[in-house]
């Protein structure tokens, strides 16, 4: 029988305010000492009052319009009541019946191998994934399993910190299209600033949840939940594993009947059952009595629409459009909005330099677009990642870049030595022309250099000239290859090729 999978996912977003969800306490867990931003509001004493980040209101509704959510003008928080020692009040503050947002959407293309939305030819394969949700929660504190097993540690300093939980409707059909999504939410946190949606590091969590029903069938069956999930590849294949687990279960009768939890272990690449339906809590929700409803006029929703900048998709399409990039160019260029700034700016360099020359913009464009594009995916990126720097700290200018581009161009600059200046501007940001100079790079296009160089290697291989000459023309390769090494690599090889063929001619 054939069967149709359904995915949804729940997301967990760690914003990356200055301070708590509902105290002044700072919000940073990550490296600081265990239990040392903590006050009386985040770890629940009676009698305390909690009172409400704006900034995490404004970040949690910057990313509902980001995913096309309708902003709630009224929206409440609940106590969500279970007991946990990682949480000290009994209760955990989000929201129930009015959240920040609901009924959004978000459009990804995963039927392209690397997951990539905006490249111009698979536009009809996109497809849209529906957001049920969008509320703000506060974070849990963090237990620590001693290794022995002995003991349990709870480190406070991350309990209150302001979470965004994103719900998305059973639109996944397969875990590619999951992680493809998953991905753009990172990307999208990013972009916004909202947090760095390291999935690594906790910042970005991801449930899934997934169930099979027969091809044709529109009835929901019981779905199984998926936890643990620490990376998109384990969202992959966590997926895959439970669609296979699934599909059995149908295939010998025994489809699921209840709700069920399992747990999903990176090391075995398998899903654990940890709790089925019977288990699970009641919540009891009811409205959180010392903060009260928050109200939003339309005037505030729209000055807050314009504060929107341009998102991943649409920058991705842009780049495609405008600077002819192929979907995967766009995809790296735009995947770290510093590098899509830092881009634009060569651009905009190069295109002041045209227009203090001769040339014309719109007869260059193309082809320094494309120099630009090829030195900057696979140079300068390639280089840095090989030496461990982020792009972050990425020493050159893009004034300097542009310069560089503008040797290669002008063939004041050959390729080989091109790495080589690349290499020592990555080092310590210098002036491309400045270190030509210093490390006399400069490409020799000047002829009567050239035909000197021609003529000492016509002086030392004079056999291979007579092959040449009796009709071996592959030789030309090493000939030339001996040129270039003569000059130190600063012969601009297509001179230099037509320059000895004419000599050898002769
Ligand atoms: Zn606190």
């Amino acid at each position: 029988m054939k069967y149709e999978v359904l995915i949804g996912l729940e997301f967990h977003v760690q914003m990356k305010t200055k301070s708590k969800m509902f105290c002044s306490c700072a919000n940073e867990a990550d490296h600081t000492k265990p239990n040392t931003n903590i006050c009386p509001i985040c770890l629940g004493h009676p009698g305390t009052l909690p009172t409400v980040n704006k900034k995490a209101i404004k970040m949690s509704q910057l990313a509902s319009l980001a995913l096309g959510c309708k902003l709630n003008s009224y929206i409440k928080f609940d106590r969500k009541n279970y007991f946990y020692p990682d949480l000290p009040k009994g209760y955990q503050i989000s929201q129930f019946d009015k959240p920040v947002a609901e009924h959004g959407e978000l459009i990804i293309n995963a039927v392209a191998t690397d997951g990539l939305t905006g490249s111009l030819e698979l536009e009809n394969e996109l497809k849209r994934i529906g957001i049920t949700r969008l509320h703000i929660e506060e974070d849990s504190a963090k237990s620590i399993h001693t290794k022995d097993k002995e003991a349990s540690l709870i480190d406070y300093n991350r309990g209150g910190a302001p979470l965004i939980e994103i719900v998305t409707d059973p639109d996944f059909s397969t875990p590619l299209e999951a992680k493809t999504f998953a991905q753009e939410i990172q990307l999208l946190m990013r972009h916004l600033d909202i947090s760095d949606a390291d999935m690594e590091k906790g910042h970005l969590r991801c449930d899934a949840n997934i169930s099979l029903r027969p091809k044709g069938e529109t009835i929901l069956y019981p779905k199984t939940e998926i936890k643990n999930i620490n990376s998109f590849r384990s969202l992959e294949k966590a997926l895959e594993f439970e669609i296979k687990r699934q599909k059995i279960l149908w295939e010998d009768g025994k489809a699921p009947k209840v709700q069920e939890t399992r747990g999903y272990d990176d090391h075995s690449g398998e899903t654990k059952s940890q709790r089925t339906k019977e288990g699970f809590a009641d919540y009891r929700y009811f409205p959180e009595p010392d903060i009260p409803p928050l109200t939003f006029s339309a005037k505030e929703f729209s000055a807050l629409g314009t504060e929107l900048p341009e998102l991943p998709q649409a920058k991705r399409l842009r780049f495609c459009h405008e600077y002819t990039h192929t979907g995967e160019e766009a995809k790296i260029i735009t995947g770290n909005i510093h590098l899509a700034n830092y881009f634009e700016q060569i651009i905009s360099e190069l295109q002041a330099w045209i227009s203090t020359s001769e040339l014309d913009w719109d007869k260059e464009k193309n082809t320094l677009i494309k120099l630009a594009t090829n030195w900057l995916i696979n140079n300068l990126i390639t280089r840095l990642d090989e030496k461990n720097i982020s792009f972050d700290d990425n020493k050159i200018s893009a004034e300097n870049f542009a310069e560089f581009i503008t040797l290669l161009h002008q063939k004041k600059l050959g390729s080989t030595n091109a790495v080589k200046v690349l290499d020592i501007m990555i080092d310590n940001g210098a002036d491309p022309s400045n270190v030509l100079r210093d490390y006399g790079l400069e490409q020799v296009d000047n002829d009567d250099e050239i035909k000197k160089i021609i003529d000492t290697v016509i002086t030392t291989f004079p056999d291979q000239i007579a092959e040449y000459q009796a009709g071996k023309e592959t030789i030309i390769k090493f000939l030339l290859g001996q040129v270039m090494r003569e000059s130190q690599g600063k012969a601009d090889p297509e001179k230099a090729e037509n320059l000895l063929i004419e000599k050898l001619k002769k």
